[in-house]
């Protein structure tokens, strides 16, 4: 079950770990479940070697996992790749907690820090100490710099922070609304068998 992870953040999440054509063959997966490297190949006009290598940093993360059959007539070992949906939602909130903690560890330097600035577009913007390390010049273009408020960078920081946890909070709502539904739906078709 796919819990409100739509199927273009699973494809933008193949990308992010394995490059286009893993976006590529995510899709497929999608609408594939059970293909094969070598399909995957003909289908994409993408060399099968490079089409397994993809195939496997997928697995190494989690996301996807395979069947070993083997072809009737020559005996051949074919791998059916399928997405391991359960996964890729714990891969995603994983992910997600990780990016958390990084801003809220950001939200506290902003907070616990005065910052300076010389107002040249590209410069950074230095913390107190650095600032006074540096004499009050900027160490890049030499200008003075002078205090500024971070209040709005504060802001930005907090809303984010906001915004992941409502997705957090509706990936686990989702998951216990998930088990009623199933039922629902299996009861739903005995009645009409
Ligand atoms: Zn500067």
């Amino acid at each position: 079950m796919l819990l409100h992870i739509d199927e273009d953040t699973i494809i933008e999440l193949a990308v992010l770990v394995g490059g286009e054509n893993a976006g590529q063959i995510m899709k497929n997966l999608l609408k594939k479940p059970g293909i094969t490297d070598e399909e995957l190949s003909r289908l994409l006009q993408v060399d099968v070697r490079d089409v397994r290598k993809i195939l496997h940093k997928l697995n190494e993360q989690g996301i996807l996992h395979y069947e070993l059959a083997r072809e009737k007539d020559t005996g051949h070992r074919i791998f059916r790749w399928y997405v391991g949906q359960e996964q890729v939602t714990g891969f995603i909130i994983t992910n997600m907690k990780k990016i958390l903690e990084r801003l809220e560890d950001r939200l506290e330097y902003e907070r616990a820090h005065q910052f300076y600035w010389c107002g040249t577009r590209g410069c950074r913007k230095l913390p107190f100490e650095e600032a006074l390390d540096n004499l009050f010049k900027c160490p890049v273009c030499g200008k003075q710099v002078q205090p500024i408020d971070n209040e709005e960078t504060i802001k930005a920081i907090e809303s984010k922070i906001n915004e992941i946890n409502k997705y957090l909070e509706q990936i686990s709502k989702a998951k216990k609304v998930e088990g009623v539904h199933v039922k629902e739906i299996s009861k739903t078709l005995k009645t009409k068998k």
